[in-house]
């Protein structure tokens, strides 16, 4: 094969990765939508097997199971743990919307995942290269490949989006004269919450 031929082949070879990133960013996006909507951080994941298959899909759920390890990345591991009978995920990758942090890092390793693709960074508390760059980290039993992949942007601004409107909701809860009659109403109540 000629110089020219290998080389277009490996742009069709990057074109292809870069559509399939692409499309499981997408279902991720669509669970981290999904998890704003039931008020949850809109974080959204996707658990592919090495066929590239789709083991799990899901978004954080943390509210909903009153469980502080619910987050989007720990349960599609747990799913796909399940539906793949085996606590090991050997030569899998996971889409995520939001960099992961130290604990979904950690059962990353635990999984032996092959390759984690994250959309947006997380400055304050990412565990993939901001903060800590765990699935490299030489002390420990595995490393995978981690990288940064499509929408980010996106995923970011829906972040964002999500805490600016909470933001907004509380102020306007301790701004409003009527909201603040209303718990004045409220408290004045016999049946008040001490
Ligand atoms: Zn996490």
């Amino acid at each position: 094969m000629g110089h020219l031929q290998a080389k277009a082949q490996q742009t069709i070879g990057q074109e292809a990765v870069r559509a399939m990133e692409r499309k499981f960013m997408e279902l991720a996006y669509e669970e981290a939508v999904q998890a704003g909507l039931r008020q949850e951080v809109p974080i959204g994941a996707v658990l592919v097997d090495a066929d590239g298959l789709v083991l799990a899909q899901d978004g954080n759920r943390t509210i909903e199971l009153s469980d502080p390890s619910a987050h989007a990345e720990i349960l599609v591991l747990r799913a796909g743990g399940l539906s793949s009978q085996n606590y090991r995920l050997t030569g899998a990758t996971l889409f995520v919307t939001l960099e992961p942090c130290l604990m979904c890092m950690g059962a990353l390793i635990h999984a032996r995942l092959a390759h984690v693709v994250f959309a947006a960074l997380d400055p304050k508390a990412g565990a993939a290269v901001s903060r800590y760059q765990i699935g490299q980290d030489q002390r420990l039993n595995h490393s995978l490949i981690v990288s940064q992949g499509p929408m980010a942007s996106q995923c970011g601004e829906l972040l964002r989006n999500f805490f600016k409107a909470k933001r907004q909701a509380t102020l306007a809860c301790s701004n409003r004269p009527s909201e603040t009659k209303k718990r004045q109403s409220l408290l004045a109540l016999p049946f008040k919450e001490e």
